[in-house]
């Protein structure tokens, strides 16, 4: 009993302790008044566990990024191996092993044409490196009018101000206006609300004609547009079809404007092709990943390009066309070994084959669980990851009001289960770890079910 006292006094501790140092991102920290941190002791697999040993399910993959699973033994492997020969080098005019190999390797399952990496340490350095990439490579190629970038309605992109001037949520960008460069932003698609009257069968890509208006108005002065292929993450776990991303490579070619590829959330299986591009088999100019490239373990992103655009800013020094762009954390070493495992268990534990199966698993429990859910819009899915519209009417596919926090208090109720399910406003979501379990799923479902519908019903 002593004992009992004494550890939960400990963890008391910690939660005061936190809420004393710790502003946690993407929070109102008000929040945390009524809901305290959860201080994570240890994780395995799908599952995390508090200081008090209870089960958390991590189905949202702790933000996108886990993805084979909590304190992977041959991730840890390789890190553990890497740690013992050398943590950093500086990058520029050193390199070390695990770089090179890691590039050797992801040659392999990238688009073609991708063959040049540029290491930054977060997704949104990334988006930064390939907004400011693109600038300079129309600058160097005779371009000099293309100076503008073009991007999507409600798409998402990292939180630094480059990548906040071409996102399209309000939520994060609204305040920062005065703040932000001026960037083209062109209307989404919108599959479940689609303006066109179609649904997804029935889809011909209408919604195109907005890209092709803002093309023939801005194009000759656009450099770049960024997008999220086939999956608007932020915005909703909003999934449109690859044809637009062919269309859009058409288009790109025609203006000579550069196509970027956001797959921060999307590479690596996540939509049951090794990258979103390869649905719509074609080859972005420059393409973003990060998440998922460490496996979730370490922070690390690259910014891939073609032989092409890394020809623009070869010269001599004195020409000034160098990329002068650095983060000091660039290609460390013990996020490439990371990465490296993460190649190696995909390829051979034939992940993405298996995933496939457990996606379709998982969909079909879902649909079972949930689609006759009269507050459930529409579940849409793409490889592994499942989402569920929260509305008031099935028909009229209205929204709760956001002041609401429905998907909040799903949430908070979810949480007391043991299951993470942390809402993108009215929207639910699966995006597990590629290797989930059938059980594990099921477990999963079914808390999601009875929260659901405790909640709503
Ligand atoms: C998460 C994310 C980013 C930003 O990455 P950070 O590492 O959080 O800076 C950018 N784009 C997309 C599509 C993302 O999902």
């Amino acid at each position: 009993m002593m004992i009992n006292k004494i550890e939960k006094s400990v963890d008391m501790n910690l939660v005061e302790k936190d809420l004393k140092y710790i502003w946690h991102p993407c929070s109102q920290m008000k929040d945390y008044e009524e809901l305290k941190p959860i201080i994570i002791d240890h994780g395995k697999g799908i599952y995390l566990y508090d200081k008090e040993g209870k089960e958390y399910i991590d189905i949202v993959s702790s933000w996108w990024c886990n993805l084979l699973g909590h304190c992977n033994p041959k991730i840890n492997e390789y890190i553990k191996n890497q740690l013992d020969k050398l943590e950093h080098v500086i990058f520029a005019n050193f390199s070390h092993e695990a770089a090179i190999e890691l590039c050797e390797e992801l040659i392999k399952v990238l688009p073609k044409g991708l063959t040049k990496f540029n290491f930054a340490d977060n997704g949104s350095a990334s988006v930064e490196c390939a907004l400011k990439m693109s600038f300079q490579y129309q600058y160097q190629t005779g371009n000099k009018k293309k100076t503008k970038f073009m991007c999507l309605s409600e798409g998402y992109h990292g939180e630094t101000i480059g990548a906040l001037s071409v996102g399209g949520m309000d939520l994060y960008a609204k305040i920062y206006k005065p703040m932000l460069m001026d960037a083209i932003h062109v209307q989404a698609p919108d599959c479940y609300r689609c303006s066109y009257g179609k649904d997804r069968k029935s889809c011909e890509v209408e919604c195109f004609e907005h890209l092709e208006k803002a093309f023939e108005k801005w194009g000759e002065e656009t450099c770049a547009i960024i997008v999220e292929p086939l999956l608007q993450g932020s915005a909703g776990m909003k999934i449109y079809p690859a044809s637009y991303l062919r269309k859009l490579r058409r288009l790109c070619d025609e203006y000579k404007v550069l196509l970027i590829a956001d797959e921060i959330a999307t590479g690596f299986g996540r939509t049951g092709k090794m990258f979103a591009f390869d649905h719509a088999k074609v080859s972005p100019d420059i393409m973003c990943v990060s998440k998922a490239l460490t496996g979730g373990y370490m922070p690390m992103s690259i910014t891939i390009t073609t032989e092409k655009i890394y020809n623009a800013f070869y010269d001599d020094y004195n020409k000034g066309k160098a990329f002068m762009h650095s983060h000091t954390y660039s290609g460390n070493p013990l996020g490439c070994s990371a990465a490296l495992a993460v190649q190696k268990i995909l390829r051979e534990e034939n992940i993405l084959d298996n995933a496939k199966i457990k996606a379709e698993y998982l969909n079909s429990k879902l649909n079972n669980a949930l689609l006759e859910n009269p507050h459930i819009g529409e579940i849409r899915h793409i490889g592994l990851i499942n989402a569920m519209e929260l509305v008031t009417n099935k028909e009229t596919k209205e929204g709760y009001d956001p002041r609401l926090r429905i998907g909040y208090g799903i949430y908070k109720r979810a949480l007391n289960k043991g299951l993470i399910l942390r809402p993108l406003g009215n929207v639910l979501y699966f995006n597990p770890p590629l290797n989930i379990k059938e059980d594990e799923i099921d477990k999963a479902v079914s808390i999601c079910k009875e929260v659901i519908e405790d909640f709503l019903n």
